[in-house]
């Protein structure tokens, strides 16, 4: 509901200006390039003003209005950018196309040329001041057909990665919160949902007619030059029109500058363990419910040294693998680098050298990257290579296939083309090389015989005009005479206001400028040098730009190659780190297979691990899981009871962490683990409103349960914790109830069912793969001591009581509950009402809540009519009755 406008009457530059804000979206705000800033017009400059909290000024008038302004300078644009993008907004760049100095020649009034170059949007961020180093940054499209069939696309720019599933409508949840993209485009009528579902992403709305499977399917054969896609694999009609939008949306936001892509690869249904929603975040997998990496898993274990490493991490974990052999072979390659210390130690110290290859590699792609992204691409090339000299001086055996292949991707003897580049690039370049090509002064000395010339002819001119301040001197007799140099004058001559009569009319002395104290001349002489100079010197620069686009062309030309070896990097890095990691934690390999069963020995969680650690509270207790989905060896069900706060949902926690890590092609925090193939993970663990759906506790809670019950088959690990919470006992305990033999009868999984119901412990009498464990507690001196073991059997008592006392309730309170808690357990009602509990219907009727002797009491008396003393001894009475 923007609306900028109309070009009647506008001054030719306001013409331009409106006609480029006609051309940029409407949802994104136009830098106009004027000299050395970026100015925003109209409600444009209004917003970005609010948002970047500069000046708004006004410049001229527009159909009898003064037009709004603000500005940024172009030299630091990109700290405002970021700024802008963080907050919400999208920035096209309007930039001038010519020198000021062209538009004048076509007559004193004509506009330098401007054109849109890009649109700055959230998902197609390249430049590294406004990326997470450590977090991929992706941008998503969904795409709905009228059949109900969807697909979701997304790409890299950064890493030029590009790809499509197509989707159940139940993976829909699962895949959004694995993929996280940055951004995410939908049709008009989607996005309202998606932007529910999509908390952290920024939703960008398209026109429904942009997702269409045959202008898709077109775009992405002209775009990478195929008759036909069959080539690159299978794709469905939504995934066409979800990679044909995404493709358009790029080529709109680099303004035909398009993001190298590699080809598209579709992705199989159920080649990743499918994690769903409340899982990812209840877990804290990559960040922690409060949001901060800090705390998460992925901060316990990640020892990578290189930023792509990290990234790499990051997409395991949010898709660990359902193929065997990948799994195995990630093991291998973690196996090999913990064996391997020493070469274990200089791959890491040389992969800190590398910095991060691929998206210096997309820059230079993009036209945005300058000579120190080239060099560190160059020098991560290097390092490859240096890493097989390495290994072919390492006394071990052979690496597994998984390094081997990563070595050989890095082999500059393999590739001569990238190989003599890179060599090129690493003389070409100064040691430290500026971070933009524009001003030159990057290409080392001796690299270019003519650059070489020109800088000399350049340096010798200003050794002479340094002579040449003696000369004058010495001519004129002012000894304090002063060469300088301004934008103004070039090479001018100064002296005091009293001295200037020594040089006033006389040759080769020009008289230029009277000052308040100082008198300014030139000479012929000094004009020619400043020529020869400005001339030596930009021809220079144009030189040596000219060198960096020869260089950067190579690159491109071989960016299929440069990508690959930037991955293998990122492959060792992350499986190198891995077994640093597993040093460090006595992690161990786990056995994954296509059995049902989920043995783990000894098991810990690495994030309460460290916490306890580091607060020095004592050790972990690590713990034993043993379940069966065959439900031969072991339960296929646990019910896991004891009190609060003995450890019962870190135990759930650390079993489906195991899982994930273990199909990641990690190591495990455990003495042993044994793992058979989780197709999905499901995990309600923890409850909390769930307020932008306008869902409560209890509501959220159900629904994600719904959805445990409705999905899980019988390769899914199913971890529950506590549920029913949120409502009456009566209702609760019978919705768990129920849930138990659901999961045990119907969804035959594997799971995992923390309970504070103790009634529920019986069940495992009743089916025959569910079984009981239970976190003890001891009471030692009237205290209650939490031993973190989680042993056979279930939990003999629950410690509320004794908890709640340790969390400061008051005496008073705490007496009172024990007394109406022995009330409770002796009176034998709930346990006898549960014998027959009616299943998977209504929950039984609460039992009518009869009034205590005391509230009868109560009720009986007229407190006005009491004297002091008959109260008093009410009082009393009432006591007794307690
Ligand atoms: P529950 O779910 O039974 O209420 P939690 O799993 O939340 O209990 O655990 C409570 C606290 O106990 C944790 O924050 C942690 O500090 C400690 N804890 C849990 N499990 C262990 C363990 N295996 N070893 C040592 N401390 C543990």
């Amino acid at each position: 509901d923007r609306t900028f406008p109309d070009p009647e009457g506008a001054t030719p530059m306001m013409a331009q200006f409106l006609d480029l804000r006609a051309q940029a979206p409407m949802d994104a705000l136009l830098f106009y390039r004027m000299g050395d800033f970026y100015e925003l017009f109209f409600d444009d400059a209004v917003r970005a003003a609010e948002a970047l909290d500069i000046a708004l000024t006004k410049r001229g008038e527009h159909q009898g209005e003064k037009i709004a302004m603000c500005g940024v300078p172009v030299h630091n644009a990109q700290a405002y950018l970021s700024r802008l993008i963080k907050a919400g907004f999208k920035v096209a760049v309007g930039e001038q196309m010519e020198d000021p100095a062209e538009a004048k020649k076509r007559g004193s009034k004509s506009v330098v040329r401007r054109a849109i170059t890009r649109i700055v949007t959230p998902g197609t961020l390249t430049e590294d001041d406004l990326l997470d180093a450590r977090q991929a940054n992706r941008i998503g499209a969904l795409a709905r057909l009228a059949n109900g069939d969807m697909a979701l696309a997304w790409a890299d720019v950064s890493e030029g990665l590009f790809q499509s599933i197509a989707l159940p409508a139940d993976a829909l949840e699962a895949e959004l919160a694995a993929l996280n993209p940055a951004e995410i485009l939908v049709a008009d009528e989607d996005a309202k949902t998606v932007s529910i579902l999509c908390p952290g992403s920024a939703v960008t709305a398209r026109a429904r007619a942009k997702f269409d499977p045959a202008s898709g399917d077109r775009r992405l054969r002209q775009r990478f030059e195929v008759q036909t896609l069959e080539s690159f694999g299978d794709f469905s009609k939504a995934e066409l029109a979800a990679l044909g939008c995404l493709l358009d949306y790029l080529e709109l936001t680099q303004a035909g500058a398009p993001a190298k892509l590699s080809a598209p690869v579709s992705i199989a249904a159920g080649a990743a363990m499918a994690i769903d929603p409340a899982a990812r975040v209840s877990l804290e997998i990559e960040r922690t419910m409060s949001g901060s990496r800090k705390g998460s898993l992925i901060d316990a274990i990640d020892e990578t040294v290189t930023a792509p490493g990290a990234r790499l991490l990051a997409e395991r974990l949010a898709r660990p693998a359902m193929d065997l052999s990948s799994i195995h072979a990630r093991l291998d390659a973690v196996q090999f680098f913990l064996d391997a210390r020493n070469l274990r130690e200089s791959v890491r110290a040389r992969l800190k050298r590398a910095g991060d290859p691929a998206r210096a590699l997309s820059r230079l792609c993009l036209g945005r990257g300058g000579p120190r992204d080239a060099l560190q691409l160059a020098r991560a090339l290097r390092e490859g290579e240096r890493l097989n000299g390495d290994f072919s001086q390492s006394p071990l055996s052979s690496p597994p296939d998984a390094v081997a292949r990563a070595l050989e991707a890095v082999s500059l003897a393999a590739r001569p083309d990238l190989a003599a580049l890179v060599q090129d690039v690493e003389w070409a370049m100064i040691e430290e090389p500026p971070l933009l090509v524009r001003d030159g002064g990057f290409v080392q000395t001796g690299w270019a015989p003519d650059l070489d010339e020109l800088r000399k002819l350049r340096d010798d001119s200003r050794r002479i005009v340094a002579g040449l301040q003696k000369t004058y001197a010495d001519e004129s007799g002012v000894a304090a005479l002063k060469v300088k140099h301004n934008n103004v004058l070039g090479y001018f001559i100064e002296v005091s206001a009293k001295n200037a009569d020594a040089l006033m009319g006389r040759e080769p002395f020009i008289h230029r400028q009277t000052l308040a104290n100082a008198v300014r001349f030139s000479t012929p002489e000094l004009g020619e040098l400043e020529a020869k100079i400005a001339s030596a010197g930009d021809r220079a620069v144009a030189l040596e730009l000219e060198i960096f686009e020869g260089l950067r062309d190579r690159l491109e030309a071989l960016s299929g190659q440069v990508r690959d070896a930037a991955r293998a990097l990122a492959e060792l890095d992350l499986a190198s780190a891995n077994a640093q990691w597993a040093e460090r934690a006595a992690a161990t390999r786990p056995v994954v297979d296509d059995s049902c069963v989920f043995e783990i020995e000894a098991g810990r969680h690495p994030v309460v691990e460290n916490a306890l650690r580091r607060n020095s509270d004592g050790r972990f207790t690590p713990n034993t899981c043993a379940l069966d989905g065959a439900g031969k060896a072991h339960a296929r069900l646990l019910l896991v009871t004891g009190p609060n706060m003995a450890g019962k949902s870190t135990f759930l926690r650390q079993n489906a962490l195991i899982a994930i890590l273990a199909q990641a092609g990690l190591f495990v925090p455990a003495g042993s683990a044994r793992i058979g193939l989780v197709d999905r993970l499901f995990s309600r663990v923890g409850a909390a409103d769930d307020l932008a759906r306008g869902r409560s506790t209890f509501m959220a809670e159900m629904i994600e349960t719904a959805a445990i019950l409705n999905q899980a088959g019988p390769r899914a690990l199913v971890i529950l914790d506590e549920i029913g919470r949120g409502t009456s006992t009566y209702d609760g305990l019978s919705i768990a109830w129920a849930a138990v033999e659901h999961l045990h009868g119907v969804n035959r999984c594997r799971a995992l069912f923390a309970t504070h119901y103790h009634e529920l412990t019986r069940l495992a009498d009743e089916l025959e793969a569910c079984g009981n464990v239970s976190l003890k507690a001891k009471e030692w001196k009237g205290e209650l001591v939490f031993l973190h073991e989680v042993q056979p059997g279930p939990a003999d008592r629950s410690y509320g009581v004794e908890v709640a006392k340790r969390a400061g309730l008051p005496r008073a309170a705490v007496a009172r509950a024990k007394e109406i808690l022995k009330r409770l357990e002796s009176d034998d009602a709930p346990a006898s009402a549960l014998a027959d509990l009616p299943l998977f219907s209504a929950a039984a009727p609460e039992p009518e809540a009869r009034p205590s002797e005391v509230e009868d009491r109560l009720r009986s008396i007229d407190p006005d009519g009491l004297t002091p003393r008959e109260a008093h001894e009410l009082l009393y009475a009432l006591k007794t009755l307690a």
